[in-house]
């Protein structure tokens, strides 16, 4: 079993927050440096990740439902509460953004030689830690 992939302590976001339609909705670009271990020889590589998404922010989870059916651009987020859960926005963003190829074929002086096709093992959750550390920052301020 491979090693995790280790996050680098280098997660930034902005959110910019802004009226669509006379909704709210907010615009997020997070950035993470990760160490990701490389499908070939589990050599750590670095990797930054860059996400960009956009959310409407409804105020219960009925609104949201609403929106939903009135929105095909945008995802809808239902804010509880005062606070709206960036962690959750950015995080599968950043997952998607995890590429499944570390080492670039030719890179790698450990790549079978004879393999053919994509072999990509199941690298298990290389940002497990993001959430603690995103809300970690959100507490900062
Ligand atoms: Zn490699």
């Amino acid at each position: 079993m491979g090693e995790l992939g280790t996050l680098l302590d280098a997660v930034t976001a902005t959110f910019v927050f802004f009226q669509l339609d006379g909704k709210t909705a907010v615009r997020a670009d997070a950035s993470a440096s990760v160490m990701l271990p490389c499908q070939w020889c589990e050599e750590r590589v670095e990797r930054e990740l860059l996400v960009h998404c956009e959310a409407l922010l409804a105020e219960s989870e009925a609104q949201a439902s609403e929106w939903a059916v009135e929105s095909d651009e945008l995802p809808v987020i239902a804010v509880v509460g005062k606070t709206f859960d960036a962690a959750a926005l950015i995080e599968d963003e950043l997952i998607l953004a995890v590429p499944g190829r570390v080492c670039a074929d030719s890179a790698c002086p450990r790549r079978p030689s004879t393999s053919y096709g994509e072999v990509v093992p199941d690298t298990p959750g290389p940002l497990a830690g993001l959430r603690q550390l995103l809300d970690a920052k959100q507490h900062e301020k």
